[in-house]
């Protein structure tokens, strides 16, 4: 047997697990970099969904492959590339049990959700569309879940077709699944908005895409940090997301995909890795998960984002959802009680983000004033310009919560909001 599929044979169920609660003080004390000042005030850091901090153990982990068994990974027959080998597998298992894939080989490493997405469309989407048929987006979408799916229109002449946006922010499934139709053959979706923190119901439009025979890829960057994720259970066909977002590495992320998709799909990079024989007529191709990842892989922070995985299962992600979705309520009114904030994203299933304007003050103004008062969060569009627009906007301030954030730290959002308010009037 060799070592993925007796990888697969054990895959370890996170997620499903954990305490009762989150010890907010404990997880904090395993951040080092929260424990500072800056502009002589506590560092409060409300920019989680652009990136996450890092854990302690997620940090050693990584220490241990440099300073212990660094290696070249599925090369080596020397003792320290088998043991860079196994972490490797391991933590593609870890991966794989926490998004509950059926088999560790439904896991390709990538950079991150950007590089995953755009292996869809250039691999599935090259292979299997042809012009006319279509792609069906919503219009929350981050940049990273539009440009692929424009590069691959405008090389095979394919269609994208938009779902609206409500008001409050949401994107309902019927409005979904009134533009799925006989020529859809990807339906691209977020699990959550980035810029709005609207979290979409995949499931119900998973099942009307598969109805008509299209294929679901899941943008889960916002959703796999901060509740639990089961990609059976939700139907998705393709799954993105990136490690730095969930308190791993950068320059590390994953695509889940289903297996028999994955085997059918055209390899994405040449190279080495990715081959199982070279002659200058032709080549072959090792199966997935290597098929698409040539090249020396980012070996130390694929087992970093392991260590990121255990450490989010051994919280439990059902504890990480609760605590974010309180501190989400308590932040909402606090900041809804002050004059002239307009909170942008009211959907009635959100996620915890906040993004909002300010009569007086312009985005990136405001969050020059909080960072004096040690606040992190970031103005901007958020790689969303179409969600912006859809609001007449071209920027909202965002604060972005995640598991080691406090009542406090909103606290001290709020008053340095007052002192905007202050200063512009
Ligand atoms: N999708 C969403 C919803 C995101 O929030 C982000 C990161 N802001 C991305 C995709 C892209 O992620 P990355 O830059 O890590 O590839």
């Amino acid at each position: 047997m060799s070592a993925m599929s007796e990888a697969s044979d054990t895959l370890a169920r996170h997620g499903e697990t954990g305490a009762v609660g989150l010890d907010v003080a404990r997880v904090r004390a395993d951040f080092p970099v929260l424990h500072q000042r800056v502009h002589g005030k506590p560092l409060a850091y409300l920019d989680n969904a652009a990136s996450s901090q890092k854990p302690k153990p997620v940090v050693d982990a990584m220490t241990a492959v440099y300073e212990q068994y660094y290696s070249n990974v599925h090369r080596g027959v020397h003792q320290l590339s088998q043991r860079s080998t196994d972490a490797f597998e391991a933590a593609r298992n870890k991966v794989a049990g926490f998004i509950n894939a059926a088999r560790s080989e439904e896991i390709v490493f990538t950079r991150g959700a950007t590089e995953a997405l755009n292996l869809v469309a250039s691999s599935y989407g090259r292979r299997f569309c042809q012009e006319g048929d279509e792609v069906v987006l919503t219009h929350l979408e981050h940049h990273s879940n539009i440009v692929p799916w424009q590069l691959l229109r405008d090389e095979k002449g394919v269609q994208l077709k938009v779902a609206p946006i409500g008001d409050d922010g949401s994107v309902t499934a019927q409005d979904v699944i009134d533009l799925i139709g006989p020529r859809t053959k990807i339906v691209a979706i977020s699990q959550v908005s980035n810029a709005l923190g609207t979290v979409v119901p995949v499931q119900e439009i998973a099942a009307a895409a598969h109805a008509q025979g299209a294929v679901v890829v899941v943008d889960g960057c916002q959703a796999v940090p901060h509740q639990p994720v089961d990609v059976q259970a939700l139907g998705a066909d393709f799954y993105a997301f990136s490690g730095h977002k969930m308190y791993g590495p950068t320059g590390i992320g994953a695509l889940y995909g289903r297996y028999d998709l994955l085997t059918e799909m055209p390899p994405y990079q040449g190279g080495g890795e990715m081959i199982a024989s070279v002659t200058f007529e032709q080549s072959t191709w090792k199966k997935p998960p290597h098929k698409f990842e040539a090249g020396t892989p980012a070996i130390v922070e694929v087992i970093g984002l392991g260590a990121a995985v255990d450490y989010l299962a051994e919280l439990g992600m059902a504890n990480v959802a609760a605590h974010e979705a309180e501190l989400l309520a308590y932040a909402t009114q606090r900041l809804d009680a002050i004059e002239g904030l307009r909170i942008h994203g009211r959907a009635p299933e959100k996620a915890g983000i906040l993004s909002f304007t300010m009569d007086q003050a312009h985005a990136h103004d405001v969050g020059t004033i909080v960072d004096r008062a040690g606040v992190a969060i970031r103005a901007g569009h958020h790689c969303a310009q179409p969600a912006m627009e859809r609001f007449g906007i071209s920027s909202t301030v965002r604060a972005s919560l995640g598991i080691y954030n406090t009542h406090e730290e909103i606290d001290q959002l709020a008053d340095a909001l007052g002192v905007v308010k202050e200063i512009f009037g």
